[in-house]
């Protein structure tokens, strides 16, 4: 069943003012993951693979997962808003709202131990806060039972490089992959 027909009763009610078949995006990965990745909005690589975060900010997060030992294939992603906003402009408020609700059940139906927000835009919807993102990354919330963690989006880590170190060890946390000792004797 593909995503669309997964979700079918929030597309059926989704205005058409919000949705657009040539910039949609859905997400990836088991139904059945123990984490969970919100991302933004999709952008143009991604359009072009159908798949989220495959572009210069997914080989950043690639790499991320590469050095702390973690498998993309085992994570869910998902984006905020499953449209790419035109001229990469950042999502409107009324865009949010309306792809809100999908996530909402997204979350539901995966169930996952950990939801990790990346960036501003998922973590001030999830959080429900104004706060940003260089206040909240790396704290641990619960929201309605579940832990949600908000990082720094790997896109932001490309333009200040001295975020990197953060969203690594953020992520290291949220997936349960802190540094040991034994792992860096490993790697002499
Ligand atoms: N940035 C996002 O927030 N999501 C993507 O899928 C790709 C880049």
């Amino acid at each position: 069943m593909d995503f669309k027909q997964k979700y079918d009763d929030f597309f059926e009610t989704l205005h058409p003012d919000y949705m657009d078949e040539e910039r949609f995006v859905p997400a990836v990965g088991p139904e059945d993951a123990k984490v969970m990745l919100v991302g933004e909005a999709p952008g143009a690589n991604e359009v072009e693979q159908g798949e989220p975060f495959v572009g210069r900010a997914g080989e950043k997060m690639n790499d991320i997962l590469h050095d702390i030992n973690a498998e993309r294939e085992e994570l869910y992603i998902t984006n905020l808003v499953k449209i790419r906003p035109p001229d990469n402009r950042d999502p409107k408020k009324n865009e949010i709202e309306a792809w809100a609700p999908l996530l909402e059940q997204e979350i539901q139906k995966v169930d996952p131990d950990i939801v990790i927000t990346l960036g501003n835009f998922p973590s001030r919807e999830m959080l429900n806060t104004d706060k940003g993102i260089s206040q909240i990354h790396g704290r641990i919330f619960t929201r309605n039972g579940r832990k949600i963690m908000p990082v720094y989006h790997p896109a932001a880590t490309l333009y200040d490089r001295s975020k990197t170190p953060d969203l690594e060890k953020d992520m290291r946390k949220a997936l349960g992959k802190e540094n040991t000792g034994q792992q860096k004797l490993g790697e002499m």
